[in-house]
């Protein structure tokens, strides 16, 4: 399940507010509040999932 980057709560894509394209990945959000505090400060959000992925 997708994890809402800005709330940290799982969400289905069935059941998302709102999604966004952010480099190579989708986004979901709960709530379009949840996308807009994301839009507004996207690193902050995405520096916490601590994705060791992306570290090249
Ligand atoms: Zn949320």
């Amino acid at each position: 399940m997708p994890i809402d980057p800005v709330c940290k709560m799982e969400i289905s894509i069935a059941d998302a507010a709102a999604s966004h394209d952010y480099h190579t990945e989708t986004l979901y959000f709960c709530s379009i509040d949840c996308l807009r505090k994301f839009e507004s400060d996207p690193a902050v959000y995405m520096d916490d999932m601590g994705d060791e992925e992306r570290i090249a």
